[in-house]
């Protein structure tokens, strides 16, 4: 298809979802940056211009505003072109400048001077340093403005569909960044479909043996696995066929590398692993998902400890459902989901969902706790910026922003009963850092649900954790061989400097 006509097709698409609004800006930003790329080719040979509409495509899929449309169009014209930042303000204004600067990297080793206490780092590795000052930047453009984090996952997601055409020298630098930072950030943002495919496009390049290993397996099992959740979903309409709720039901096949990771996480051989696949089951209210869970525990054996309600406690990426692991007759078992509509569509859009919520002025959500949770989205980012400041060392940065994307979340009371959020394999110094420094600093024990604990317990979620303190008391430098949070390490680092100096 020829760019031309991929953009009408684009333009079809806007059309649908945006009915009204006139498209000329797209019209104008696709000419544009025609022009501008007009002597570039993309490694595999394709005209450049492919590459931004393949980024507007994605976007549009999310359903964005025109004007991140038009910086997906406009998204590297910056970087790779002549076109200077004054004529592009004149041409696109301040708004796509904006987006568009976002999204650029800092490509020349002068840009790092904004942060000065990189300047004695010199002698460390700059390959990490620019990656760190490019993931700090465009951290803090994602703080102001939340669609450059989704036009950075657009942009992520064509390279990798188009990576095989990179030397793999470079292919394998840039999955391993996609696994590491975008996948999971992808998942922060409770864009599970688009973290999915980053997943997968990162490993095939990473462990091509091993990808191609599994997807055959999958592909074998596939017809078994299908017949096997034909069954299970008639079992469970027919269950439900007596009661009054409304409900849809659907398999829901797992991604290939979240196999893969399970069965290094279980150690367990791919025949093992059981839940290839699983049943959701979309209902209209909150009192409906607990009342069809009832009736799924009524009628099937739970597998112990597999019961998750994420609708009383949302991750952090406001993902809810509730989650239990059914025994089916025959002894095979299931996991089945079940959510609302609403939850589902949060599910699949994520931060995008959220970001046209905020825009047309909201009034769609009926769940409290997500309306509420909607505003202080970006809480975690401030987070990642604040911490980040206290953070002299670019791999510590990295390092910490893994940490902080990493998905697993467990939830920690307070004596007062406040719920904590902590990153899984958090200690009670993570736990005391995480409510405040002073608590943190002055730690010197710690009891969990009543009984005294080593300080490098891992909390569990539902725990109940108790700070002793002592005035002058300080943190000891073992604390950094256990902590798992980023706040708590430069926390507790920055203490010992102070002290170091004093
Ligand atoms: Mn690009």
């Amino acid at each position: 298809m020829n760019p031309a006509e991929t953009f009408e097709q684009l333009l079809k698409e806007v059309q649908a979802y945006l009915p009204g609004e006139n498209p000329e800006l797209l019209h104008k930003a696709f000419l544009f940056s025609h022009l501008s790329h007009q002597e570039q080719k993309r490694a595999g040979g394709d005209p450049f211009i492919v590459h931004p509409l393949a980024v507007a495509r994605t976007l549009a899929d999310m359903h964005m505003d025109i004007p991140t449309l038009a910086a997906g169009l406009l998204h590297d014209v910056l970087e790779d072109t002549s076109c200077t930042r004054e004529n592009f303000r004149k041409e696109f204004g301040d708004e796509i400048l904006h987006l568009v600067e976002g999204v650029t990297k800092i490509d020349s080793m002068e840009h790092l001077a904004p942060n000065p206490s990189l300047k004695d780092l010199f002698s460390s590795n700059p390959e990490i340093i620019r990656q760190a000052e490019n993931w700090r930047k465009m951290m803090i453009a994602t703080a102001q403005d939340i669609r450059v984090i989704l036009l950075k996952l657009a942009d992520r997601k064509h390279n990798m569909e188009t990576l095989e055409f990179l030397a793999p020298e470079k292919r394998k630098k840039i999955a391993e960044e996609t696994i590491s930072l975008y996948a999971p950030l992808a998942q922060r943002m409770g864009m599970y479909q688009l973290k999915s495919q980053l997943e997968d496009l990162s490993f095939k390049f990473l462990e091509p043996e091993i990808y191609a290993e599994l997807d055959a397996k999958i592909s074998a099992v596939r017809e078994h696995r299908k017949e096997f959740l034909d069954r299970c979903v008639k079992k469970i309409e027919s269950m439900l066929a007596e009661h009054p709720y409304s409900y849809r039901i659907s398999a829901r096949p797992k991604n290939i590398y979240s196999v893969y990771r399970k069965m290094v996480r279980q150690n367990k051989t791919f025949e093992e692993i059981q839940d290839l696949a699983g049943i959701r089951i979309i209902t209209d209210s909150v009192e409906h998902c607990y009342a069809l869970l009832g009736v799924i525990h009524t009628n099937f054996v739970p597998v112990a400890e597999t019961f998750t309600d994420y609708i009383s406690m949302p991750k952090t990426n406001l993902y809810q459902s509730l989650h239990t692991t059914v025994n089916l007759p025959g002894n095979e078992i299931v996991e089945v989901q079940i959510r609302t509509e609403e939850m589902h569509h949060i599910c699949e859009f994520g931060l995008a969902a959220h970001y046209r919520y905020k825009q047309t002025g909201g009034g769609a959500y009926k769940n409290r706790t997500v309306a509420d949770s909607v505003d202080d989205k970006l809480d975690w980012i401030k987070r990642i910026l604040e911490w980040q400041q206290e953070t002299d060392h670019p791999k510590d940065f990295l390092d910490g922003l893994r940490t902080e994307l990493e998905f697993d979340q467990i939830f920690v009371f307070t004596p007062k009963g406040k719920v904590i959020k902590l990153p899984a394999g958090s200690t009670p110094v993570d736990f005391a850092y995480a409510v405040h420094t002073d608590l943190g600093n002055q730690c010197m024990g710690a009891k969990v649900n009543d009984k005294m604990v080593r300080l490098d317990t891992h909390l569990k979620s539902g725990d109940r954790c108790e700070i002793l303190t002592r005035k002058g008391q300080e943190p000891h430098k073992d604390w950094l061989e256990f902590v798992k949070t980023p706040r708590a390490r430069s926390k507790i680092r920055k203490v010992l400097k102070d002290k170091g100096k004093a």
